[in-house]
């Protein structure tokens, strides 16, 4: 009998930057005119998915993790390794940078450090993303940290939709309004905030980690084009990374088309368009998990889903 997909009740985290497209663009039943991000495949616990229907259904997605590991292919690990979200900022994002796994597990608490990377499903005229900095040294860094040069520091690069970003740690990142992208990322929320626009939440800046940053932050910073990759190719299946923690592709269907996977279990989002996985109706902000040993996934319909897995 052929093994089962598994579908996710995603989380929503509310934010002073979000707004109303996750409802409104992906249909999510959420309320409020805040909501910043859906974790759509997520065993967080700032946010662990239920399962949605089938034999698992009402398990969270870390108790599917600790109880069922023949569905990830018995792959090790103490908590579930990546997470997928989709994210939509009405403004900008405070900038921020993320440790890597040894900085984080020395100062945070044996924490994982943040690898992630975007995919840009949407984007107003003329949008940017914050990616890198222009400081040469370590020392002109901290010096324009200290001085408040916000404008001489930072680096906006230009996006569209299908523009591909991969943060490694020590990158200084923000998502600037007006832009919607889905991020894979390692399971873990540590966040070095650099500067928020001197903006107020409840009255009071939130909490900056200056010293932190100083620290962590890669100098100089690679060139952006090292970062951004155009998903410009007609390929049905197009790898845009494979790094050390995840391998990420994208999946344009047109009619109909199978695939079958040789990692030992899949993330799959659907980012636009809508269609069958197998006998399974999908739309755009559909989430689900192609487990060990499923062999080939049918796939009908138009269109475009993100693909992650173990690298
Ligand atoms: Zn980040």
């Amino acid at each position: 009998m052929k093994k089962e997909l598994i579908f996710m009740k995603p989380t929503f985290s509310h934010t002073i930057w979000g707004g109303t497209a996750l409802r409104d663009v992906f249909g999510y039943d959420e309320p409020g005119d805040d909501i910043g991000e859906c974790w759509g495949i997520s065993a967080h616990p700032q946010g662990d998915d239920l399962i949605d229907g089938g034999s698992y259904a009402g398990l969270h997605l870390s108790e599917l993790w600790d109880r069922h590991r023949e569905i990830f292919g018995g792959v090790g690990g103490d908590r579930f390794p990546l997470l997928t979200k989709i994210i939509s900022a009405r403004e900008d994002l405070s900038i921020q940078v993320h440790p890597d796994d040894e900085y984080a597990g020395i100062h945070e608490n044996g924490s994982l450090g943040k690898m992630e990377c975007w995919y840009v499903l949407d984007a107003e005229p003329g949008s940017r993303l914050v990616v890198g900095h222009n400081a040469q040294t370590r020392e002109e860094l901290i010096d324009m940290i200290d001085g408040g040069r916000w404008n001489d520091l930072i680096r906006h690069v230009d996006i569209a939709p299908g523009d591909f970003v991969q943060i490694n740690p020590g990158t200084v990142h923000a998502i600037c309004g007006g832009v919607t992208l889905l991020e894979t990322q390692q399971n873990s929320d540590v966040t070095y905030r650099l500067y928020d626009y001197d903006r107020l939440s409840g009255g009071k800046p939130r909490q900056l980690h200056l010293q932190q940053s100083k620290d962590v932050i890669t100098v100089p910073s690679p060139d952006a084009s090292d970062m951004i990759i155009r998903d410009d190719s007609d390929e049905q299946i197009a790898r845009l990374i494979t790094c050390e923690y995840y391998e990420v592709c994208r999946i344009s269907c047109s009619g109909g088309m199978s695939a079958s996977f040789d990692k030992p279990f899949m993330l799959m989002s659907v980012v636009d368009g809508e269609g069958a996985v197998d006998s399974h109706p999908v739309k755009k902000g559909a989430h689900f998990i192609v487990p060990a040993g499923y062999g080939t996934l049918n796939m009908s319909g138009e269109m475009k889903l993100i693909a992650s897995s173990l690298p």
